[in-house]
């Protein structure tokens, strides 16, 4: 069955006001539900003007932008969240003193009833390893927990998409993973996730990469083409490949790998095993 359309931009350009310069021009893009979009590129290239954009925090200064309203939750609430968004700095989010608090937040503003308010605070606080903190200074916490219950907040909200602004960036490889994890359960559950990132150990598992250049989109393509990449193509892009994927380059130019084995490492012991196993 086709997946409904999240996010349409038809011809968007975006500047920001007292600024000449375009800092997003052309984009044309549309996003269907369910799909782990990452939005890729150099600093400067436009991926924060892009994603607010998808948030409605910005409006293009030219062309459309269309968001849909639907979440895949039957949401007990008044009004349903299309999207929420986790900052690379949860402190620029953050707005109560207590987790509980914290959480409650977004479904308070979406106008949910206090019981169900309740249940989605400890259910998020739960999917976020914060549980049982309910009570808990925000304050006491540290960086990582902060970073989760950013996470938390917009898990309450039930949003249809989350839109993560470099959100692993400030966490240490252990926080990163379990992150990583609470993310791809909620993409299992049919979320839209669209995260930007200039880091490619982050977007493993997102399905389709979106490539910025000076506020273009250069690239849009599935993650098996994104992973045959070049190193020397992905650093136009501000991207560098992570040691397997190196590794995997090397010894495709050696000839040690065949060029249709994706850097995949499922798709190399197989080939491996193939090549030289029993
Ligand atoms: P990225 O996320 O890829 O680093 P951004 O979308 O943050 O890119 O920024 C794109 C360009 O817009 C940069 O040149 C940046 O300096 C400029 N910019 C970002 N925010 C503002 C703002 N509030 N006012 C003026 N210029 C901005």
């Amino acid at each position: 069955m086709p997946r409904e359309t999240q996010f349409i931009l038809s011809g968007a350009e975006f500047s920001y006001p007292g600024s000449s310069g375009k800092v997003l021009s052309g984009i044309d893009l549309e996003i269907r539900a369910g799909e782990w979009v990452a939005l890729l590129g150099s600093n400067g290239s436009g991926k924060t003007t892009l994603l607010k954009i998808l948030s409605a925090l910005l409006v293009p200064t030219q062309g459309s932008s269309f968001i849909s309203g639907s979440s895949q939750d039957d949401a007990a609430c008044g009004r349903k969240a299309p999207c929420a968004m986790v900052f690379q700095n949860p402190e620029d989010q953050i707005v109560a003193s207590t987790l509980e608090e914290e959480v409650a937040f977004g479904p308070e503003n979406l106008g949910c009833p206090a019981e169900e308010i309740r249940r989605r605070v400890t259910h998020s606080l739960e999917a976020c390893g914060l549980s049982g903190m309910e009570k808990q200074l925000v304050s006491s916490l540290s960086g990582g927990q902060k970073q989760r219950l950013a996470l938390a907040g917009a898990l309450a909200m039930q949003p249809a998409a989350i839109l993560l602004d470099e959100a692993l960036s400030m966490l240490d490889p252990q926080s990163r993973r379990a992150f990583t994890e609470i993310i791809a359960s909620e993409h299992a559950k049919g979320r839209t996730i669209v995260q930007v990132t200039h880091r490619i150990e982050e977007i493993r598992l997102a399905e389709r990469m979106l490539l910025l250049k000076d506020g273009k989109i250069e690239f849009d393509m599935p993650r098996e083409d994104f992973f045959r990449m070049r190193s020397e193509d992905l650093a136009a892009f501000g991207l560098e490949l992570p040691p397997f994927e190196k590794l995997c380059e090397i010894l495709r130019i050696r000839g040690l790998l065949p060029e249709s084995c994706a850097a995949d490492i499922g798709a190399v012991e197989t080939y491996i095993y193939d090549a030289f196993g029993k």
